[in-house]
């Protein structure tokens, strides 16, 4: 089998953890390739362990979707949704075993398989039952909410050739970067694209428009669509809101730029832009400890540091 290379590449994601923390970025994107391979060099194994832990919010928020996609894709796929109650039990079932897998530190052997929590990984963010409790609530309420929705209602109706990508990942060139994005949802109703990504949390204004606008010129590009006959939404699970916007040419333009000044921060702190090399001493750390507090690189960090040698 041909050797992976670890290629560079561009996402909203990828773009917001360099500008958190540059050397959460080095971690996640350089230092832990390789650490799939249990016989790597142990601090390249556990900076790989460690890159797939999640925040309790992350968690739920892709579980929720993982939901949404399984309910969604049966109901392209049969022309009929699952029940509101089996997608509830198939939820609960999944955070349940999730919460029980993650809290006994089984991902430390099996990282892929194994879902694991920094709250559970690391004391000092140890959550309160209550706190727990009330993350579940909310994903079921989130499910709830998607089940008596009324972009629910138009999809439920939606002819089997009008429907576009259930949360597929997919790339489009910019510059000669792979900039990488996942559609939620996408299906033509009206004479219109329609594109709609879920949210389970709090959103931020600018952060949305950012990646709608985004989606829209991929959109646009991928299917050869007029961005006026584009509509672009985020529903969010937890308000039962639909926030959509409408973009031309010029906010992909302004998207464009973002992109542009971003690789080349990125870019910047590589030994070897062609090779994409990089060390970690030329990352900095965050300049304040507020994304410390959801970070899963703590154990390996030198702000918070355990020396590797005594993790063996
Ligand atoms: S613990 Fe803080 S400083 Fe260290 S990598 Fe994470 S975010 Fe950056």
């Amino acid at each position: 089998m041909a050797e992976l290379k670890n290629e560079f590449s561009w996402s909203k994601s990828r773009a917001e953890t360099f500008s958190a923390c540059p050397r959460q970025y080095f971690y996640r994107y350089y230092g832990s390739w390789g650490g799939w391979d249990r016989k790597a060099n142990p601090k390249t194994r556990t900076t790989y362990i460690l890159k797939q832990l999640q925040t309790r919010q992350q968690w739920v928020g892709a579980t929720v979707h993982n939901g949404l996609r399984w309910a969604l894709a049966t109901l392209r796929d049969t022309g009929a949704a699952p029940a509101e109650e089996t997608t509830l039990n198939a939820l609960g079932k999944r955070l349940a075993l999730d919460f029980q897998n993650s809290g006994e530190g089984l991902y430390w052997d099996e990282p892929k398989k194994m879902c694991g929590l920094i709250e559970h990984e690391y004391d000092e963010l140890e959550v309160s039952d209550e706190a727990w409790s009330a993350l579940f609530e909310g994903a079921l309420a989130s499910i709830n909410a998607f089940y008596h929705s009324e972009i629910f209602e138009k999809l439920r109706t939606l002819p089997a050739d009008q429907w576009v990508e259930v949360e597929k990942l997919g790339s489009f060139d910019v510059d000669g970067v792979k900039v990488w994005v996942q559609l939620d949802c996408a299906f033509w109703a009206e004479s219109n694209l329609h594109i709609i990504d879920w949210k389970t949390g709090r959103t931020d204004v600018d952060s949305t428009k950012m990646q709608l606008a985004l989606y829209t010129w991929y959109a646009s590009k991928q299917w050869n669509v007029a961005p006026e006959n584009i509509v672009s939404g985020e529903f969010n699970l937890g308000t039962n809101e639909l926030f959509t916007h409408p973009f031309t040419a010029n906010d992909f333009q302004s998207v464009h730029e973002r992109i542009a000044k971003s690789v080349a921060a990125m870019r910047e702190l590589l030994d070897d832009a062609v090779a994409n090399a990089a060390t970690e001493e030329n990352f900095p750390l965050a300049e304040t400890n507020t994304p410390c507090a959801t970070c899963a690189f703590r154990r390996i960090c030198p702000r918070w540091a355990t020396p590797i040698e005594a993790m063996e």
